[in-house]
């Protein structure tokens, strides 16, 4: 289905209301407006409860102050270029974030949940080698306003449907973590009691593995839980298909979650992209329980996806079955996620956008040049 352009607005004098945390809307209406701080309490709350975009309907804000509020900030209309809906329900979003690229978020549908998929930039530096993303190179980092554009943008398009999603995972386009402050100050503004006031426990950020941001993240206590793609239980195999191990190799990578501090209850989620052949077998399961043997994870057992087509093999159903139900038996939560909407190119690792190819050798410097 395709639906008008609806895109995200370039930057302009005014600000874009999206991007602001209530902090730094506080100190922006102290400074600019002479309004008292706790104003962009009710701004949020209009804003992202309220779903009310307009000052001139903030009625409990002065007539001249809604005004001047008026000529301070800008509000994008919300939308996307097309969506497209797979047969097993699973929704895609296209946006265009400038007038050559695009991209996308994904609804997915499961029996018992729904997963809003965001992305965090427009394509990726880490090049791995199974991820359609990876072939791109980065474009470009989101900015958090245009993060929070595609949450609000779904919330409003899920109405059509009478859903809502109930987990967000950063599994779209891109290394979260290597857009760091984006990310974070979009989580933050998601989270906020006076934002979408969403749980932290619903929100995913998944990566790659760059070990400095992790720590920061963590000492920060970002409110979101982190998602691990291990894939890989040998340096050897894991640097062939992710380039970033040989700047952060396994051990350097599960030292960090080991050292963490997590609140009670709280646990990481180890991924694992299964690669028929390359990194399934059994010695690799022997040596995924002992790596990850008191470590507080789940662990999400994701068969490659063959859409991908980047020349590796999904494994086959039972040995997935059989490191599931192996790694149960050691005591571990694992857990298996089968692509969705695979015909709309909807599914983990199919993400790509139309743009132009960059060269391996420029992906890989830029690769060292990631800086958390
Ligand atoms: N950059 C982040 C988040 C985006 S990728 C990261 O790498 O974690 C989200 C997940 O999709 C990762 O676990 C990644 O390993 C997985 N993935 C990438 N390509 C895939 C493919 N072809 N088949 C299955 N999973 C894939
Ligand atoms: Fe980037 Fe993640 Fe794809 Fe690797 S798997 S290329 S980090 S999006």
């Amino acid at each position: 289905m395709t639906l008008p352009l609806a895109k995200f607005e370039e930057p302009r004098d005014q600000v874009n209301f999206y991007g602001l945390s209530r902090s730094a809307l506080a100190a922006l209406l102290d400074e600019r407006v002479g309004m008292s701080r706790y104003r962009a309490d009710q701004l949020f709350q209009w804003v992202y409860q309220k779903e009310v975009r307009d000052p001139e309907k903030m009625t409990n804000i002065k007539a001249s102050d809604r005004e001047r509020l008026q000529q301070l900030f800008f509000f994008p209309e919300l939308g996307f270029q097309t969506r497209q809906i797979s047969k097993d329900g699973t929704r895609k979003y296209l946006f265009s974030v400038s007038e050559d690229h695009q991209v996308e978020s994904v609804m997915i549908k499961q029996p018992t949940r729904m997963t809003l998929c965001v992305s965090s930039q427009v394509g990726c530096a880490l090049g791995c080698k199974f991820c359609r993303t990876g072939t791109m190179g980065l474009i470009r980092h989101l900015r958090a306003d245009e993060i929070l554009f595609q949450v609000l943008s779904v919330i409003e398009d899920a109405r059509n449907f009478g859903d809502m999603f109930t987990n967000m995972v950063f599994m779209g386009m891109g290394e979260p973590l290597h857009n760091y402050d984006a990310v974070t100050g979009a989580i933050r503004i998601l989270t906020d009691d006076f934002g979408l006031a969403l749980s932290q426990r619903k929100i995913t950020v998944s990566t790659v593995g760059l070990v400095p941001a992790i720590r920061r993240f963590l000492e920060e206590q970002i409110p979101a839980n982190l998602a691990i793609s291990l894939n890989a239980t040998t340096n050897e195999i894991r640097s062939q298909i992710m380039p970033i191990n040989r700047k952060h190799p396994i051990e350097e990578l599960l030292g960090v979650l080991r050292d963490a501090k997590l609140a009670p209850r709280k646990r990481f989620t180890i991924e694992y992209v299964m690669l028929g052949g390359l990194n399934d077998t059994p010695e690799d399961l022997k040596r995924l329980s002992q790596l990850l043997r008191n470590l507080p994870c789940k662990i999400n057992l994701i068969p490659y996806n063959d859409n991908a087509g980047l020349g590796y093999e999904t494994p086959p159903s039972e040995r997935v079955h059989q490191w599931q139900n192996e790694l149960n038996s050691h005591g571990m939560t694992a857990t298996i996620r089968w692509s969705k909407g695979q015909d709309i190119d909807a599914a983990c690792g199919q993400l790509v956008t139309q743009s132009t190819k960059q060269k391996k050798s420029a992906r890989l410097a830029m690769i060292d040049s990631v800086t958390p």
